[in-house]
């Protein structure tokens, strides 16, 4: 039980890789809050694993501060945060309109910004927690037809340090998460129609596509106390993706 007596907030969690999160989560113990703006797949999934759901579009100022008070109310105070929802737009640079270039920062960057603005006062009365930001390989360089997207998460990535950095002295941890591909609806569908997915991976040194679970095991890590002394960082899972030059 990694997580006994944490309280957990999870954003976008009602599939892929939050999902996965919220399932390790509550099999280590943690009292968990789903949240998402697929409310009956989150409710669903809630039911099914006896965790909490709540409707969170995590680029509402107004919704954070509902969801955060209802996590209290329900849980007691917040000591892990995941900031994983997120959205992808493909297209090129010359291309991409303004609104959708604003799409994509109002969820992923705004969102996280908003996120942990939100849990640090409870984070601080509970004594301490651990935030942990779901950015991306496209964090660490760019990819063409990401404009936008690769955007969101070199800022996910930047935020993560300057909250580590004031946030420790609170004993409030803060650490960003980079996946490579790995096999969620975000991928599969990206282009609009079914894509298989096992092809991606086939160049990678791991020789296969990520899973939900890959990310979920180090979101867990870093949840928990075996990451006590981890702050600032970022945690690779790519399968190699980012190791060549
Ligand atoms: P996914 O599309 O399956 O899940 C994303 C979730 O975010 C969905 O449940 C969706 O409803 C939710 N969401 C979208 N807009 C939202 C909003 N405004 N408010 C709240 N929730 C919202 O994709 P995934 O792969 O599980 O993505 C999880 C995170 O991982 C994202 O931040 C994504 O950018 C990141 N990521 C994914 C990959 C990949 O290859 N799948 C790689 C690197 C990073």
């Amino acid at each position: 039980m990694r997580l006994d007596g944490k309280v957990a907030l999870i954003t976008g969690a009602a599939r892929g890789q939050g999902a996965a999160a919220a399932r390790r989560f509550v099999a280590e113990g943690a009292r968990v809050m789903i949240t998402d703006v697929l409310d009956d797949q989150g409710k669903e999934l809630a039911a099914e694993l006896g965790a909490e759901y709540c409707h969170l579009d995590v680029s509402s100022e107004d919704e954070w501060a509902d969801a955060v008070a209802f996590t209290v109310a329900t849980f007691g105070d917040i000591t892990v945060l995941v900031n994983n929802a997120g959205i992808l737009h493909f297209s090129a640079l010359a291309d991409t309109t303004l609104a959708d270039y604003q799409r994509v920062i109002s969820i992923n960057q705004v969102g996280t910004f908003l996120g942990m603005r939100a849990v640090v006062s409870s984070m601080k009365q509970a004594g301490g927690g651990s935030i942990v930001n779901v950015s991306s390989v496209e964090g660490l360089g760019g990819m063409p037809y990401l404009v936008a997207y690769t955007a969101s998460k070199f800022a996910i990535r930047g935020m993560t340090k300057v909250a580590a950095m004031e946030l420790g002295q609170h004993g409030i941890r803060v650490n960003s998460v980079h996946p490579g591909a790995i096999d969620t609806p975000m991928v599969s569908t990206a282009l609009g129609r079914p894509i298989d997915v096992s092809p991606i991976g086939k160049k990678l040194a791991l020789r296969r596509i990520g899973q939900p679970e890959d990310v979920a095991n180090v979101v867990l890590f870093l949840a928990g106390d075996d990451s006590a002394y981890c702050t600032g960082g970022e945690f690779v899972v790519d399968g190699g993706a980012t190791a060549t030059h």
